[in-house]
């Protein structure tokens, strides 16, 4: 669902940077090859991901939920000289192309692609990072926010996708990915650590800086 009217929606992606060749063609190959090629970031939300990244500076992101890699390659484009990466996907199947799209980018150096659940591998992170991206399976959302928040550092980001699930969690009824984005939402907006603003660009980011 776009919230846009169509001709806006347009009239927007005509007046956003163009993402490059190399996204493009990451983002054309997830709808040939890959399953729900919907999940792919694409190029507005991949370009305000970007910004988002290119204003904070970061020396260390965190990514949950790699998918065919299209928003790590863009947060990537945002870090400091020698800052790094991590993204982590379940997903063993989508390895040989993600890894293929890192390497065309030249950033082998800059992204730690990890395969595994992020259940598992976030509490083995020792770093700390100045902005996490939330992108997995949405029942978890409260639980990365939990398993992250002490590696985030003070004055560091937390964005997290789809938080408006294509305006469900206003409806009445909700299924059970929607009662955990509705919950993770109310957990964030009554978080005294946190200041949050969700931002209506796509499918909803919730921005959260930890004070
Ligand atoms: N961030 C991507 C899209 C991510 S789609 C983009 O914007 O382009 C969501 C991804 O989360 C899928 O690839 C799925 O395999 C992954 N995922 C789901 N559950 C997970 C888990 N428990 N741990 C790690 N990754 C998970
Ligand atoms: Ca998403």
């Amino acid at each position: 669902m776009e919230f846009l009217p169509e001709k806006l929606q347009e009239y927007v992606e005509q007046h956003t940077r163009y993402e490059g060749e190399l996204l493009h063609e990451l983002e054309r190959e997830t709808y040939l090859k890959v399953l729900m090629p919907r999940m792919v970031s694409g190029h507005l939300q991949g370009q305000v991901l970007r910004m988002l990244s290119t204003m904070i500076k970061p020396k260390n992101i965190l990514e949950i939920g790699t998918y065919t890699g299209y928003s790590g390659l863009c947060l990537a484009e945002g870090l400091q000289e020698g800052g790094k990466l991590v993204t982590i996907d379940i997903n063993k199947e989508l390895e040989a192309m993600v890894r293929e799209y890192i390497k065309k980018a030249g950033m082998e150096e800059k992204i730690d692609y990890r395969i595994g659940n992020a259940i598992d591998i976030i509490p083995q992170l020792n770093s700390t990072f100045d902005l996490v991206f939330i992108d997995a399976d949405k029942v978890n959302y409260s639980n990365y926010y939990d398993l992250v928040w002490d590696k985030v550092s003070p004055g560091g980001y937390i964005l997290a996708d789809n938080v408006l699930w294509s305006g469900k969690i206003i409806e009445p009824k909700p299924d059970t990915d929607t009662r955990a984005l509705i919950a993770f939402n109310e957990k964030v907006h009554n978080d005294p650590r946190a200041e949050n603003v969700l931002f209506p660009v796509r499918d909803g980011i919730m921005v959260i800086r930890k004070k």
